[in-house]
């Protein structure tokens, strides 16, 4: 039992705690959080409570001692997870997926760079030069991504402001061969990101310079420069960036930045820049003609009747509010271009599966947790509104992974109540009744809707959903304004949203005078970033789909293919808003053990079998145990032989005997096995 923990640590898995409450389940967390045993089983679903400080548990001795091991045999580990889900995929040649949720600042990145490590640490014993690039790109890219899509909160110094999902692909050896990264939803104004960033590249000694970074340079540390990008740079050459490519990025991450300080004045009712040199210095970054530049930041080309087109000037207010959102454009495209570059690096290359076999992957999910804040937005929406979704797809794998292996074993299966959030999805995701759809139709529709006018909307079509209420449904509510507000009863919560932005950041209208403008820039990687520059106005009228329809497609799709896989689950926990390594603030924890669902998963798990695995197997492990089963038995089937075994030990309470496997209902008999087995 050396290597196990005894009581005094807690319970390593929530399963055994003497009873499900809420009390009993955050004294353990609480406990084994001040010894810094950060993480606990609930079965193989790990709780995961951010330490904030380093802990000696990652190192190479770590890796030894979870590797090729069974999940029960160590303390709870992410590497345990990790191992699992390798093993399944090897084994059993299953895709798996390991999805790791939790608030900001709970530390979901961090978990998925240790996963990474874990893999990377275990795989190609023969080092063979092509996997040890793959994993290299692979382990690097999250330096690049982190320096380009992350940003200083005041929830996370370090916050992922986009979602990410890696998939990582193995050959028939269970070497990586290469991967793929999906991001999803970034949100634009960066302001924090490109101020440390850009300092690391050397373009802005003073962030205060630039009014686009104004806000990130307050306080935040940029101390470590030099160190960062360095770091940067190399990762971006490991992963295969060419010199001028860099150039590139550097050119146009200064573009935007001198772009945040152009300024428009009136001229005869009409926008002209005020600032003539900064026109240049725009064009020459951008590789563009000046004369363009300047038309496409001051008019827009409009279809008139007869396929007529005409230049329409804007008002200084118009051009600045153009100059932002092509400003946040650049962004964002930079990013998915640097994104699609680092898949270029490690797509599978040369895998031939007529003659390796089937490859299998390993996805690894870092999306954002679910998010209240004092004001909340269209972004809070759509990041809510993922976690619904995610929320369901939780619940409906446990629950319909464990019937389906009880039907498939022959075990008799109790159905369990739990609480389905299936009515709060359809309020968002109906087509033609649900939000996202009344914000198209109002994105659509001709003259001005605003608004209050689309709240007005949802207040008529939604005013009886369960779910739904605005200030007007409910006068009496005061936390709510009217005109403004709307809420929605999230299974983590009540969120108030206001509906201010909804429609144009819905719409995220940029003119395509900027993408033509872009398109035929002398710079090849601006001019990739840009391939709708080259339709015409005409093409164009029919209208793009919205931002939150793309999104909401974006996670119907990453629902479906996790639900293709075989699950494994790290939640995690931010034990305080202080970042303190001592500090277990009860409330906080409460909260989000509550919307986490996790005491949920705590009786869904002890309602069936904790544990499971083939006679075989199970022999293998324990057969030392039993005097009838060691060295060898001499029954007609390992499952006969697993039954004497387990009857001797007097457990024939705890467990089920399935076709192929057996099953035990409570961790505490296989606790106790093992510890028979280490005596
Ligand atoms: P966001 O949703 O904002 O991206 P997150 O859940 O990804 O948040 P992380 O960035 O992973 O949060 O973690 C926040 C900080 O907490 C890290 O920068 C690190 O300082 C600390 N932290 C998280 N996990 C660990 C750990 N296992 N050991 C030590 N420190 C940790
Ligand atoms: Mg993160």
């Amino acid at each position: 039992m050396a290597e196990l923990e005894g009581p005094e640590f807690g319970k390593a898995d929530f399963v055994l705690l003497d009873e499900v409450t809420m009390e009993q389940f955050l004294e353990n967390l609480r406990l084994r959080f001040s010894q810094g045993r950060i993480y606990t089983y609930i079965g193989e679903v790990v709780v995961a409570v951010n330490p904030y400080r380093a802990l000696e548990l990652y190192g190479p001795t770590a890796v030894e001692r979870y590797r090729g091991r069974e999940l029960y045999e160590r303390p709870p580990h992410l590497f345990a997870l990790a191992d699992a889900a390798y093993k399944a995929m090897k084994r059993r040649a299953k895709d798996t997926c390991i999805v790791i949720s939790g608030e900001s600042g709970a530390g979901k990145t961090e978990a998925s760079k240790y996963i990474m490590q874990y893999i990377a640490a275990i795989t190609n014993p023969t080092q063979r030069a092509e996997v040890e690039r793959v994993k290299n790109v692979l382990l690097k890219s999250n330096c690049v991504l982190e320096a380009f899509g992350n940003a200083k909160t005041n929830r996370n110094d370090n916050s992922s402001r986009f979602g990410k999902y890696m998939d990582i692909n193995f050959d028939f050896k269970g070497d990586p061969t290469g991967g793929h990264i999906h991001n999803y939803l970034l949100e634009k104004l960066l302001l924090g990101a490109p101020a440390a960033l850009l300092a690391s590249l050397h373009l802005c000694r003073d962030p205060c310079a630039y009014r686009y970074t104004q806000e990130g340079a307050q306080g935040s540390a940029c101390g470590d420069d030099a160190a960062g990008y360095q770091a940067v740079e190399e990762a971006m050459a490991v992963i295969g960036f060419s010199p001028e490519e860099m150039g590139s990025v550097r050119r146009i991450l200064a573009a935007i930045l001198l772009l945040g300080n152009v300024t428009f004045v009136a001229e005869d009712e009409t926008a002209a820049v005020e600032d003539a040199a900064q026109l240049s210095a725009l064009a020459e970054l951008t590789a563009t003609a000046p004369g363009s530049l300047r038309q496409a930041l001051l008019t827009r080309t409009v279809a008139a009747g007869g396929g007529e087109l005409i230049e329409k000037g804007h008002s200084p207010k118009e051009a600045a509010y153009a100059r932002d959102a092509c400003a946040k454009a650049i962004y964002e495209r930079l990013f998915c271009w640097i994104v699609g570059r680092i898949n270029a690096g490690i797509a599978a290359r040369g895998y031939d599966a007529r003659l390796h076999g089937k490859s299998t992957v390993i996805g690894v999910l870092d999306i954002y947790g679910f998010e209240i804040f004092d004001t909340n937005s269209f972004e809070q929406f759509c990041i809510n509104y993922c976690n619904e979704k995610l929320q369901q797809l939780f619940i409906e794998l446990i629950l319909r992974q464990e019937q389906a292996e009880y039907q498939r074993e022959g075990i008799a299966w109790q159905s369990i109540e739990y609480f389905s959030n299936e009515p709060i999805v359809e309020l968002v995701e109906q087509p033609h009744r649900g939000i996202l759809a009344l914000l198209d139709e109002a994105c659509l529709a001709v003259g001005t809707v605003t608004d209050p006018l689309f709240l007005a909307s949802m207040d008529t079509r939604l005013g009886r959903h369960p779910h739904y209420t605005s200030r007007k449904l409910c006068p009496t509510d005061k936390t709510m304004e009217f005109n403004r507000d709307f809420r929605i009863k999230h299974y983590a919560g009540d969120v108030t949203y206001s509906v201010e932005g909804f429609l144009d950041k819905n719409k995220d209208t940029l003119f395509q005078d900027f993408k033509r403008l872009f398109y035929n820039s002398a710079d090849p990687v601006l001019q990739a970033m840009w391939p709708d520059g080259e339709q015409s106005i005409t093409e164009v009228t029919k209208r793009p789909l919205t931002t939150g329809t793309l999104f909401k497609n974006s996670i119907v799709a990453l629902v479906e293919n996790l639900a293709s896989k075989e699950p494994y689950y790290v939640r995690c926990i931010k034990p305080n808003d202080q970042k303190s390594p001592t500090l277990f603030d009860e409330e906080r924890c409460r909260h989000q053990v509550s919307y986490l669902g996790l005491l949920e998963n705590v009786r869904v798990r002890r309602a069936g079998f904790a544990y499971r695995q083939p006679y075989d197997r199970f022999l293998l492990r324990y057969k030392m145990t039993c005097e009838y089963t060691w060295p060898n038995h001499l029954m007609a089937t390992d499952r006969e032989a697993t039954q004497a075994l387990l009857e001797q030990h007097g457990f024939q309470e705890d467990v089920a005997y399935g076709h192929t496997k057996v099953f035990i209902r409570t961790p505490r008999t296989l606790f106790c096995l093992e510890q028979e087995r280490a005596q």
